[in-house]
């Protein structure tokens, strides 16, 4: 299922740049994931890259977009394939197997 933010965000900007399908955006009062783009880091990650690096862990399900993990890598597959078609520059990120939140670690 799709995961959502909840009032408890301090706006620290660190999800935003891990999410691989470019889901979470800010919102008027805090950052928001959009459901039509979330996979839970299915196709991309082990886990949820927005939560692994959240401080204050305030990124649960959405009870609201509730997806089996088949349902979740099918999107996976139709975003991939709708970047793909936008882009004919390489996809080297997609397919990038090192985490973000390593990436921000090492930084
Ligand atoms: S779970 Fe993954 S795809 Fe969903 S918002 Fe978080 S980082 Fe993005
Ligand atoms: S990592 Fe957590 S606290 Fe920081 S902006 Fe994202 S949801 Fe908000």
């Amino acid at each position: 299922m799709s995961l959502m933010i909840t009032s408890e965000c301090i706006n620290c900007d660190v999800c935003e740049p891990v999410c691989p399908n470019k889901a979470i955006t800010q919102g008027v009062e805090i950052y928001e994931i959009n459901p039509n783009l979330c996979t839970e880091c299915v196709g991309h990650f082990d886990e949820p890259q927005c939560v692994a690096i959240c401080p204050v862990d305030c990124i649960p399900n959405d009870p609201a977009h509730v997806e089996t993990n088949e349902m979740l890598l099918e999107k996976y597959q139709k975003l991939t394939a709708l970047s793909a078609s936008n882009s004919s520059a390489s996809n080297s990120s997609l397919l990038n197997s090192v985490s973000p939140v390593e990436k921000v670690a090492e930084e």
